[in-house]
């Protein structure tokens, strides 16, 4: 069983060995009996410290990030936190500079109260040697970056932290927050990251219907750190959440591949505009984009992944009326569901961001951020080209 799909749909999804139930039930029971003090009748002793539907929903992520272990948690941010709180006080984090909101203002707001610095870069492949000290211990990357979907090499910032960890005692870690591709299109941990994280909530549930993280690792004494901390810190999902989020799971090869295939075509509509109703398209999969050689590496395929950025003509006034026509693509934050989402950046996800640091990494007025969903694709082109047209005749 090596291929992603068979994967998703049987990795961690034995038939229930009391029932035979081929779906798993939903196991709520906080508590479970023992046979003896400290002898628990099966696996389990209470359901922070785990449970049958985070174990089983544990081991099918691991399998799809090409991963020994997995964790996970009550939401990304809290998969997030957790990697924080295992650092020691004063220690350094290097991290890429357009990180997603939420990860900056724990970096910044949050980590700092027991002295964790961390230094953010814009340019890490080339600055990131300069940049760790003998206090850093983690390095961390998205890619591609929200909402400008720049590329960073991962393999290429992963032999530089393996060089440094090769020079001293103390461990460095390079973190790749994979929630904007899924482990479908791309897997950090091949390409030479120590630890991969996920916001659940996006694509690996992929229904838009539950708040969740995941933390995956071959590295055994990591595991054992962040795992006594998802116990001690008790971030956990639920059950139910956890039943949910395997659920949707399953289907994560069908859904990303569509949902990139969509992106595709609009991504390649929309770079047609160039010059009338669209200013510029970010999007991984277009030949134009600048670090496609890249891509080609390090995304299945090739592919481009469900999310495209672009500049509308007309500034912000066009960018709100674009997303305020849409029919299918409903004017909404987060990303990776089933559904067609679009948002205007600047006054929505980075409404927080001032206007020039904002600005100077590409999110302007009248960028419009789109997630692509699973959507017939002639109906997609008809509402982005209808929105259009609203848009430009204002
Ligand atoms: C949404 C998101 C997170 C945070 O996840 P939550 O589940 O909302 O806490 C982290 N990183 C990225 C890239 C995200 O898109």
């Amino acid at each position: 069983m090596t291929n992603f799909g068979t994967l998703a749909v049987h990795a961690g999804a034995e038939p229930d060995r009391t029932t035979g139930a081929v779906i798993q039930p939903i196991s709520l029971s906080t508590t479970f009996a023992q046979n003896a003090p400290a002898s628990p009748v099966g696996d389990y002793e209470y359901s922070r410290s785990s449970n049958p539907n985070r174990d089983s929903f544990e081991q099918a992520l691991a399998a799809l990030e090409q991963a020994r272990f997995a964790l996970a948690y009550s939401s990304g941010s809290a998969a997030t936190a957790n990697v924080l709180q295992s650092l020691a006080q004063d220690r350094h984090v290097v991290s890429i500079g357009d990180v997603y909101g939420g990860t900056h203002r724990y970096f910044t707001k949050v980590a700092n109260s027991h002295g964790v610095q961390v230094t953010f870069s814009n340019s890490i492949e080339e600055d990131i040697e300069g940049l760790i000290t003998p206090a850093t211990r983690l390095v961390w990357i998205e890619s591609p970056s929200n909402p400008t979907l720049s590329i960073t090499d991962i393999a290429k910032v992963a032999a530089i932290v393996a060089k440094v960890r090769a020079s001293r005692k103390e461990a460095i870690h390079l973190v790749v927050d994979n929630t904007f591709l899924s482990p479908y299109v791309q897997n950090p941990l091949t390409l030479g990251a120590d630890l991969v994280v996920h916001s659940v909530t996006k694509y690996i549930n992929g229904h838009s219907d539950v708040v969740m993280g995941v933390a995956a690792t071959n590295d055994e004494q990591l595991h054992e750190r962040l795992r006594f901390l998802q116990n001690a810190i008790g971030a956990v999902p639920s059950a139910f959440d956890c039943w949910l989020a395997h659920r949707g799971l399953k289907t994560l090869h069908l859904r990303a591949k569509a949902a990139s295939n969509n992106a595709q075509v609009l991504a390649e509509l929309l770079e047609s505009k160039i010059g009338a109703e669209v200013i510029a398209v970010a999007y991984p999969g277009l030949k134009s984009h600048p670090r496609r050689a890249v891509v080609e590496r390090q995304h299945r395929n090739g592919l481009g992944g469900g999310m495209i950025s672009f500049r509308i003509s007309g500034g912000a006034k066009a960018a709100s009326k674009f997303c305020s026509t849409t029919k299918i693509f409903t004017l909404a934050e987060s990303l990776g569901g089933i559904e067609s989402l679009c948002e205007v950046p600047a006054v929505m996800t980075h409404a927080g961001i001032p206007q020039d640091k904002r600005e100077a990494s590409g999110v302007y007025d009248d960028l419009i951020r789109l997630s692509v969903g699973i959507e017939d694709t002639e109906d997609l082109i008809a509402d982005v080209l209808q929105a259009l047209q609203a848009a430009s005749a204002n």
